[in-house]
Order: C-alpha cells, then sequence, then structure tokens
C-alpha cells in the first residue's frame, strides 16, 4: 500500500466542522453495503468507465488482481493473509456506486 491519498483541506474545513470518522458511520454503511460487481471504476491510467464485473481478473493463490480491460493497468489488487484482506485500489480514480433510491 501507499500512494498519497490526501486532499488539500479548505481552511474553513478544519478544527470547528472536524469529527471523527463515527459520525460518518451512516453514510459509510449504506455505501460500502454495495453490489460490486455493479460499480463503476475509472481506470487511472486511460480513464476508461468499468463495471467492476467486467474487469480482467487474475485470481491468485494470494489473492487478486483485477485490470483494465483498455489499458492493461492494474485497477485493484486484493491480498489475504493473517486473517484479514488487504485491498489497494490505486489504479482506480474513482469508484461510483449507485445509491439504493
Ligand atoms: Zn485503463
Amino acid at each position: 500500500m501507499g500512494g498519497d491519498a490526501r486532499e488539500p483541506r479548505a481552511p474553513e474545513m478544519d478544527a470547528e466542522l472536524r469529527l471523527d470518522g463515527n459520525a460518518a458511520a451512516g453514510a459509510l454503511e449504506e455505501l460500502f453495503a454495495f453490489e460490486v460487481t455493479a460499480a463503476v471504476a475509472t481506470c487511472e491510467g486511460c480513464g476508461r468507465e468499468t463495471a467492476v464485473g467486467a474487469l480482467d481478473a487474475y485470481d491468485l493463490e494470494m489473492g487478486v488482481v483485477l485490470r483494465c480491460p483498455g489499458c492493461d493497468g492494474v485497477m485493484i489488487r486484493a491480498a489475504r493473509g493473517r486473517g484479514a484482506w488487504s485491498v489497494e485500489m490505486r489504479g482506480v480514480r474513482v469508484l461510483q456506486v449507485k445509491t439504493p433510491r
């Protein structure tokens, strides 16, 4: 894992508006309850938008690698070990998840 996902903060987004992640529980629970194969991933390399279920998948001993069918760039790597999944998605610029309504 790596990369720099930090976004510059606007000054007004600081102190008085800051809560911890628990305050976002409702939104995050709705978001992460999605049907993953229907989510649409935008490739960081070429900008192509592809449903996760239509990416090229390579099933490996330790996990899975999903590649862009347009440019063959690695979009998602997921590895299983020591009781947890580790997911790296630096090849995905945006993941669009349909809202339930
Ligand atoms: Zn691509």
